[in-house]
């Protein structure tokens, strides 16, 4: 397996620790995101959408169409 290195202490990463981070817009919680950290120095190696809230979101949508069209039924 090929390791990257933290760009900060040069540690070789077989592993990155994550974070929760609230991903704000014009001062409101937009979504909340996750941050990709190293485990030897916590620096922030990266930040993104949490996958488990992706899909939460995702499934409540799905499930709120699937209500709407089964109204609609005669
Ligand atoms: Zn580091």
């Amino acid at each position: 397996m090929m390791t990257g290195k933290c760009p900060k202490c040069g540690n070789a990463l077989e592993r990155v620790n994550a974070g929760r981070v609230n991903v704000m817009t014009q001062n409101q919680v937009a979504w909340i995101g996750v941050t990709y950290l190293c485990p030897f120095c916590s620096t922030i190696l990266g930040v993104g959408a949490d996958p488990s809230e992706l899909k939460g979101e995702i499934g409540h949508e799905v499930a709120d169409k699937i209500a709407r069209l089964s109204m609609l039924k005669p």
